[in-house]
């Protein structure tokens, strides 16, 4: 082969993050540090606790908690079964009996054998007999195989048959084994929270209880400004035995005091009564009557909800649509006596706290399983995705998921949207700098260097101590770059004489200072 005809390497891929999701890198990293602490602090305050629940579920927690028909289980989860992707055949159509197919139905016997071990496939009776079952089998197998030699296949009918008999019958044993369940990755954490609270038996601890969490979603959305397909949730929930409305008042007034604390700008509060199981079915059928009134005046999205979802139309952006649905009848003249009641008292805690807040009868939640109180937090600069915080109550959700009787409200904040709105009114923290750079130079220096490193940092300074050796110059250059404020000067010279020098890099003054002075000096400055 000529030199010319070697095949160029070929370059090696260049990964990036998928989309829809992204790195947090410093300096952002700061703010949503100080942002989780924030709420941790605020959170406290209110009584509430941190739970951490897995990422993934049964698809089922959320099939029936967030509602089967909703957008967000419909076609946003992201959801696998291990198990089931762990054992396929490799090479499913081919059922001859080939050196190939003994191969590949030993690597899914193997893997079988593994994943019952490891406990992926569930312990259960009927799948250690299969398993025990598919293992006796194709030992007989592999006895036929070794009889048959590459070449003889078709010319020795009596192992072929044994050979292609025990192959479908290790099929058909195989296919008897339950895998694990189909799991998701959470689109949202309050159906987590209510698992956690049945699972736990938290009905007997002092009610409510009152949990705080934050981490990650996924929701496999139409990625834009605003909306990825992994972001973050800060939120809380609050079951117990009653619905007292100062309940609702104060989980929305933990919410605004967060967002004062962290200044948030433009902050508008939303809040509406969706009525219970008793009113809001009537409700929605007057709605629905009434939208096939109007029916050709909207659009095709509006059409369509009139029959799935006619609530979801009270939500339409649609500027043409705006006089008509303004005209629909309002949720807060067929609210039952008790929800009546209820809206009401919440709207007067809410007063009792110095909460503001706008009545919005076109405010709606997307999932099935909210009632009553329902609120939603707007904030500014984030163009259409503007709402960071959405809530409700849910009574109801613990025991569809198998609980006792229990009253839920929570809210989730979008943690992503909040930093977007700090960042577009400058909140965002500048570089992470450093309070000192030490620039050392010699032998004599490195060890003087690394002693005062670590006692600056033991007393909290943030520190950058350079690997190798620099002419000052350059140390100093490379300070000024990292936005360090101090220089910690060690040459030959300082260490000889114990006298450091340390230079303010704002305004270039220097001054001597002692090794036991050093400290005191820099808290000082
Ligand atoms: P939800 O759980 O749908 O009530 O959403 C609560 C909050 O989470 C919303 O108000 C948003 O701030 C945020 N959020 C929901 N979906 C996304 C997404 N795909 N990307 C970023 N933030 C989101």
């Amino acid at each position: 082969m000529s030199e010319g005809a070697v095949k160029k390497e070929e370059k090696p891929r260049k990964f990036q993050a998928i989309r829809g999701t992204r790195d947090l890198l410093p300096p952002e990293t700061a703010l949503w540090n100080r942002v989780e602490q924030t709420a941790r602090e605020i959170f406290g305050t209110f009584g509430y606790g941190e739970i951490r629940p897995p990422i993934f579920e049964p698809t089922e927690l959320f099939a029936r908690s967030v509602g089967s028909r909703t957008d967000v289980v419909g076609k946003e989860m992201y959801t696998f079964n291990a198990a089931k992707e762990l054992f396929t055949f490799e090479n499913p159509s081919s059922n001859a009996p080939s050196p190939e197919a003994a191969d590949n139905l030993g690597e899914f016997v193997y893997r079988i054998k593994d994943g019952f071990e490891k406990g992926d496939i569930p312990p259960t009776e009927s799948n250690k007999q299969a398993v025990d079952s598919l293992l006796g089998k194709f030992s007989e197998l592999v006895k036929v195989s070794q009889q048959l030699k590459p070449g003889f296949w078709q010319g020795s009918p009596p192992f072929l048959d044994a050979y292609t008999k025990l192959d479908a019958e290790c099929r058909a044993i195989a296919s008897k084994i339950r895998l694990g369940e189909s799991i998701s990755l959470r689109p949202e954490a309050t159906a987590s929270v209510c698992r956690a609270y049945i699972e736990h038996g938290m009905q007997q601890l002092p009610q409510p209880v009152k949990l705080y969490y934050m981490g990650p979603m996924f929701r496999r959305e139409r990625p834009q400004k605003g909306r990825y397909r992994q972001f973050y949730q800060i939120g809380a929930e609050v079951l117990g035995g009653t619905d007292a409305p100062a309940i609702d008042a104060e989980v929305i007034e933990m919410v605004m005091t967060f967002f004062e604390k962290l200044e948030l700008q433009g902050v508008q509060l939303d809040i509406n009564s969706i009525g219970d199981r008793n009113c809001r079915p009537k409700y929605v059928e007057l709605l629905r009557a009434e939208l096939h009134k109007v029916k050709d005046k909207l659009g095709p999205d509006s059409q369509r909800r009139i029959d799935t979802n006619p609530l979801r139309v009270l939500d339409s952006k649609v500027k043409e649509e705006q006089s008509i649905i303004e005209k629909l009848p309002r949720i807060g003249d067929h609210l039952c006596k008790e929800c009546a009641d209820h809206y009401a008292a919440v709207k007067r805690e809410l007063d009792l706290r110095g909460v503001k807040y706008r009545e919005n009868w076109r405010l709606v939640r997307g999932l099935d399983y909210y009632m009553r109180t329902t609120f939603e937090i707007t904030a500014q600069g984030l163009g259409s995705q503007d709402a960071v915080c959405g809530g409700g109550r849910y009574d109801g959700l613990v025991e569809l998921l198998g609980g006792p009787l229990t009253k839920g409200i929570g809210f989730a904040i979008g943690e992503d949207r909040l930093i977007l709105s700090l960042q577009e009114s400058g909140k965002a923290p500048v570089a992470l700098g450093r309070d000192v750079y030490i620039a050392w130079m010699g032998e004599n220096a490195r060890g003087t260097a690394v002693r005062a490193a670590k006692t600056l940092r033991n007393a909290g300074f943030s520190v950058e101590l350079p690997p190798v050796e620099q002419k000052f110059g350059k140390a100093l250059g490379q300070a000024d770059k990292l936005g360090a404020k101090y220089a910690l000067i060690l040459g030959d010279n300082e260490v000889t004489s114990g006298e450091w020098t340390v230079k303010t890099l704002a305004d270039g003054t220097q001054r001597k200072v002692s090794e036991q002075q050093l400290l005191d000096s820099l808290q000082k400055m």
